[in-house]
């Protein structure tokens, strides 16, 4: 059986090289993501080349991501790593010249923090690992008592659980880099800390601007945005379940729910998911998954997510491909026993392309060992399928748009091929389109195929359904 859930890579020093990005192909990744957090834009260049490369000697499409870094509050530079202990009292100040009244005294870097917080509320550092209380706020000051100790260094990530922050949604630097994201074509931008619906219409503005035909995925990272959750399904193309943020800043206990109801959203409105963080984290250190992991995947398969996403395990961990592979087996074992999952959409069949792709999948669930198979010029049809989460058939796309083929490596179970359509010859089309899946394998001579297009006439849209046998 073909793998439904799709593989996100981050990549980093350990699979920048050639010889890396062709083994974690290899072994079934179908998308990077490059952090704009680390690396500069040399080294982006470098690796979006080598990923087109490897794609390409392998003869697989794989699409990039690139994760804007969003604004990001952070503690300044300290002279040397504090120990903190329950009790004491930190000093944050929004501006150097202001005069520390505590020894453990820092700067932070967003102005406008002494305007969202109040006496009260929590300042999680470095992952939550260490955790204030407010006890006072002044214009440019912050005194808080440490409820949680530890080590704390230069520069450490703040998360404020339950604040509204009015921070905007990209810095000069996203700016950079999303030019850069551009030129390079990249098939997706992440945006972290998308809060409301204008972020994301302010991102897709800007690539629109620019000729880019990119996908725009919001990265749900604090209540704030959950607050604004269909909102903001709907103007992505698609959600990220960050969970190392979500973890700070809502309660631990509560970021299972928070996944779940992100997915059941994501379905309703027909938007892409992707679950991140922390899916195989003991596998930056150990060749072996711990169970507890090999259950996080279920849970994310069962929900029929498009994509799970390896962060530090292929960016700096020791088995980046081994992580691959065991994402692989697992996914595939999980998709083998429960081809139908939980979550296929209810969401209304809006237009009549919507009812087409239905009745399409109707056809394909009732028939044992059928495939799909969709023609498209602009992807359309091919989302919609996947969105509509066919039981076990897989659903194999044409497109002639190299673009299009790309993004639909997100799709749940959708597996993109570019092939130039003959004008007004539908069925010299379908039949290249079928030599091409025998020549791979990937079809058997006489294999139920239910074929959907919208693209096989030249003239008009005539959206189809037809049933021929491989
Ligand atoms: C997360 O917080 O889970 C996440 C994916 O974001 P980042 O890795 O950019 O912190």
């Amino acid at each position: 059986m073909m793998r439904k859930t799709k593989i996100l890579c981050t990549l980093g020093p350990a699979t920048e090289s050639p010889e890396a990005l062709a083994r974690l192909i290899t072994a079934g990744a179908d998308m990077f993501r490059l952090n704009m957090s680390h690396g500069s834009h040399q080294w982006v260049r470098t690796v979006c080349q080598r990923i087109r490369e490897a794609a390409e000697s392998l003869r697989r499409d794989v699409a990039v991501l690139m994760d804007l870094t969003g604004p990001s509050i952070r503690t300044g530079d300290l002279a040397e790593a504090w120990q903190l202990t329950p009790g004491d009292t930190v000093e944050l100040r929004t501006d150097e010249t202001v005069p520390a009244i505590t020894p453990l005294s820092t700067t932070v870097n967003y102005a406008g923090i002494t305007k969202d917080i109040k006496a009260g509320d929590s300042i999680a550092i470095d992952g939550g690992m260490i955790l204030l209380r407010t006890t006072e706020v002044s214009d440019k000051r912050i005194l808080a008592t440490v409820v949680n100790g530890g080590e704390m260094k230069s520069r450490r990530h703040i998360n404020l659980p339950g604040v509204a922050v009015n921070l905007p949604p990209l810095t000069r630097k996203d700016y950079l880099d999303l030019d850069l994201g551009v030129e390079l074509g990249v098939d997706f931008f992440a945006l972290s800390f998308a809060r409301e619906p204008a972020h994301i219409q302010h991102v897709q503005l800007l690539l629109e601007q620019r000729n880019s035909k990119a996908r725009v995925i919001a990265k749900i990272e604090n209540q704030q945005a959950l607050n604004n959750l269909d909102a903001l399904v709907e103007a992505s193309g698609g959600i990220m379940v960050a969970r190392g943020d979500l973890g700070s800043e809502c309660p631990i206990e509560d970021l299972p729910i928070i996944q779940r109801r992100i997915v059941e959203r994501c379905s309703w409105h027909g938007r892409k998911v992707i679950v991140a963080t922390q899916m195989l984290e003991s596998m930056i250190e150990n060749p072996v998954p711990t169970r507890a992991e090999v259950t996080d995947i279920f849970n994310a398969v069962i929900e029929q997510v498009d994509c799970v996403m390896l962060s530090g395990e292929t960016s700096v961990g020791k088995y980046p491909d081994k992580c691959v592979e065991v994402l692989d087996r697992v996914i595939r074992r999980i998709e083998e026993s429960y081809p139908s999952g939980r979550f296929a959409s209810d969401a209304p069949l809006k237009t009549n392309k919507h009812k087409t792709v239905k009745a399409a999948i109707v056809l394909a669930n009732s028939i044992p060992g059928s495939k799909l198979m969709v023609f498209t010029l602009r992807g359309v049809m091919a989302h919609l399928l996947a969105h509509q989460r066919p039981e076990s058939a897989p659903i194999f796309a044409f497109t002639p748009k190299l673009h299009v083929s790309r993004t639909l490596c997100m799709a749940r179970g959708v597996h993109p091929f570019v092939m130039e359509f003959i004008k007004g010859s539908p069925d010299t089309n379908i039949r290249a389109a079928l030599d091409l899946l025998r020549e791979r394998g990937l079809v058997q001579k006489g294999d139920p195929i239910v074929i959907l297009s919208d693209a096989l006439h030249d003239e008009m849209t005539v959206e189809a359904i037809l049933l021929r046998e491989a």
